[in-house]
């Protein structure tokens, strides 16, 4: 499969809305294959298929403990609130404090069409929190109020721009 290309804010397609997977088939498969290899290539903890231009429900996470794909992954549990500082590879360099239920149950399926359930909390459970926001086509700017929304796209514009002159000189 070709290498997948992570997008970044502002292209549009990372604002969709995923449908669901209903066939897990040998496309799906290698797609989420091609997905670990480019999380684990940008050194992120997660990547959902939004952020390669695909507009499935699918998404890799890895806080380090090992692989976990999902397919047509949903909380059907929270508990808690958590603040805690969060990145994103659509958002390169911008981190924001964001709150996030501190403990999640997440069910979805492997690539074998096999029901996972997992009870997470601490990083696990925020990873999951962000790449399942991801498929509704929310990035962790849409979890700040309005005026800290506004302000860290400004500095993630700044950030971009300064990156952008680094490359040319
Ligand atoms: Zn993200």
């Amino acid at each position: 499969m070709a290498k997948l290309e992570i997008l970044t804010y502002p292209n549009p397609l990372i604002r969709k809305k995923c449908g669901n997977v209903e066939n897990i088939d040998d496309d799906i498969v290698k797609t989420s294959a091609a997905m670990a290899e480019t999380m684990y290539r940008a050194k992120g903890v997660g990547l959902a298929a939004p952020q390669v231009g695909i507009l499935k429900k699918i998404i890799a996470v890895d806080i380090g403990e090992g692989l976990i794909t999902l397919i047509n992954p949903h909380i059907t549990m929270s508990e808690g609130l958590i603040k805690s500082e969060e990145g994103c590879l659509c958002l390169p360099k911008l981190t924001v404090d964001i709150k996030r239920h501190a403990k999640v149950q997440v069910k979805g399926y492997d690539v074998n069409g096999k029901e996972l359930t997992f009870d997470a909390e601490d990083l696990l459970a925020r990873a999951f929190q962000h790449e399942i926001d991801h498929l509704d086509g929310l990035l962790i700017i849409d979890r700040l109020s309005r005026l800290k929304r506004d302000l860290s796209i400004r500095k993630y514009r700044k950030l971009q721009a300064a990156a952008q002159d680094d490359d040319e000189q």
